[in-house]
């Protein structure tokens, strides 16, 4: 009885030595994630027209709608706003993503949002008016 579990256990550490490691190195090797994953969310400037349904269907709060200008609408002066993102406290839920019906938001595989300073994670990509 004792002999054949030794036997066992051995015949395992054989396996063990010639099959692949299971876990990955990181941070010495980049980290794969799903394809689906939910990391860190991004926006395409070009593509945001300042609508600000993302703002309204967000459930945390994250998104504030910045005036950049003005643009002028028949007659009338009408503000133009893009939305600002504090990613610290977005809980990558997808649903501006979801809601924007110009394509403009992605969420992407990045998960590294470990920062010393919070405003390091306000994104203020969307300031940039591509014209
Ligand atoms: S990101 Fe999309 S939903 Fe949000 S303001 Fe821009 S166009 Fe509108
Ligand atoms: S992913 Fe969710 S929490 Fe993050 S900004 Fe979009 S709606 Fe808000």
């Amino acid at each position: 009885m004792g002999r054949r579990r030794v036997g066992k256990a051995f015949g395992e550490m054989l396996r063990m030595v010639w099959a692949r490691p299971v876990t990955v190195k990181y941070p010495f090797e980049p980290a794969k994630v799903a394809g689906r994953f939910r990391g860190k969310l991004d926006i395409d400037p070009a593509k945001c027209t300042g609508c600000g349904v993302c703002k309204n269907s967000c459930p945390a709060g994250v998104i504030e709608m910045v005036k950049i200008g003005t643009r002028k609408v028949g007659d009338r002066e009408i503000e133009n706003r893009r939305p600002v993102f504090d990613l610290y406290t977005c809980i990558s839920c997808g649903q501006c993503v979801d809601d924007c019906r110009f394509g403009a938001l992605k969420l992407t595989g990045d998960f590294e949002l470990a920062v010393f300073d919070k405003e390091s994670l306000v994104m203020k990509k969307a300031l940039k008016i591509v014209e």
